[in-house]
């Protein structure tokens, strides 16, 4: 698997009513978010706000498949390596 800490880039940033927005990951932030912090696709809820066709690479190893792409979002983690990337299951290949 290519090493997605490359991801890790500057913010696209926006201000927009007093918040900063991010155009790639599509955050936004009430303060100046860290540099370099820029995953450069789309942060989503797991719980909330998931588009149906992203899948974690672990679920998509209980569906029996793997991602042939680039991941196309991302879901934030409490926990390291705090985020899970998101992969578009119609962009996979049977493992
Ligand atoms: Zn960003």
């Amino acid at each position: 698997m290519p090493n997605w800490t490359r991801y890790h880039q500057e913010h696209d940033l926006i201000k927009e009513n007093g918040r900063y927005y991010c155009k790639k990951c599509q955050v936004d932030w009430a303060s100046k978010p860290r540099p370099k912090s820029c995953l450069g696709v789309p942060r989503y809820n797991i719980r909330k706000n998931r588009p149906s066709h992203l899948f974690t690479l672990r679920e998509l190893e209980k569906k029996g498949k793997k991602p042939t792409g680039a991941p196309e979002g991302y879901v934030h983690m409490l926990n390291a390596p705090y985020w899970i990337f998101l992969y578009d299951i119609s962009k996979t290949i049977p493992r």
